[in-house]
């Protein structure tokens, strides 16, 4: 990966839910990303106040949404509006097609996917911790691996669901589940009653310890608690791989 801060340019910028969006960039001098990377992203104002933070790419140039592939050099990242932050606001809310920004990276070799993966993959995500995880079913979709992918995603309330759409259309992919389970609020007729997840959906909707690579992004919390949850129910350490995004 560069560490080099390169020009990029916002493409297109399309609402995921009320407080977030997928924002899609066109890099200069891109080279290879792996799903599962992210970049950095330094903005400057016009003080020459810099701030930098970190987003999890949610698609690579050749699996975008729903698989299919994006421009040449381009990826998309999907971010949350904290009301009290510095940058995502700027991002969801103000940042326009034709914007200049500066990235760096892709950054991370751990927390990724390869096509050539031959493993068993299961997602958990929390929130926009979903990102990194739809950048991996992407990949997948877009390559001809056959590896079953599993992801449980948990999330307050049906309207705050990530790739909503595509996420539903996954149901007919074969060897694709697309488990959700809502903290706050259910859908009407959910057999699953809100709340964090537990022991019983390790149980219920993660594949079986020493099946393959777990995958688990989310707030610092959510990603502790998870991780928490697979051990005890003897995950091997090792094949457990975290992403987390700071905050609670
Ligand atoms: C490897 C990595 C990948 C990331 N990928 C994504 C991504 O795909 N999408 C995305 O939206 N964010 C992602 N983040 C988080 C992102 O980098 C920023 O931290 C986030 O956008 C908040 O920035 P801010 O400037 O708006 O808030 P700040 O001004 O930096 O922080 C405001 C307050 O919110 C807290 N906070 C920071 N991040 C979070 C959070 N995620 N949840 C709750 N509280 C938080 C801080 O501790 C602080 O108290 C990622 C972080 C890392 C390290």
């Amino acid at each position: 990966m560069s560490t080099d801060w390169r020009p990029a340019i916002c493409v297109q910028g399309r609402p995921e839910t009320l407080s977030s969006r997928s924002i899609r960039l066109k890099v200069d001098n891109l080279g290879p990303v792996v799903a599962g990377q992210h970049i950095d992203i330094r903005l400057t104002a016009d003080d020459g106040y810099q701030a930098v933070r970190s987003y999890s790419l949610s698609a690579t140039p050749r699996g975008g949404p729903g698989g299919t592939p994006l421009g040449n050099s381009e990826v998309e990242i999907a971010v949350e509006e904290l009301p009290e932050g510095e940058v995502s606001p700027y991002l969801v809310e103000a940042l326009a097609p034709g914007d200049p920004l500066e990235v760096r990276g892709p950054v991370g070799g751990w927390f990724v996917w390869h096509p050539t993966d031959s493993e068993p993959v299961q997602l958990i995500g929390g929130g926009s911790g979903v990102a990194p995880l739809v950048a991996i079913l992407r990949a997948r979709i877009a390559s001809t691996s056959a590896v079953p992918m599993r992801l449980l995603y948990s999330v307050r309330a049906p309207d705050t669901v990530y790739f909503a759409d595509e996420l539903a259309s996954y149901t007919t992919s074969p060897n694709i589940t697309v488990d959700l389970a809502y903290t706050r609020v259910a859908p009407h007729g959910e057999a699953r009653p809100p709340g964090r997840l537990t022991d019983r959906d390790i149980e219920n909707f993660v594949q079986e310890p020493g099946s393959g690579i777990v995958y688990v992004c989310g707030p610092n919390s959510f990603v502790a608690a998870v991780t928490d949850l697979l051990l005890a129910r003897g995950y091997d350490s090792a094949a457990i791989r975290t992403e987390r995004f700071g905050g609670a």
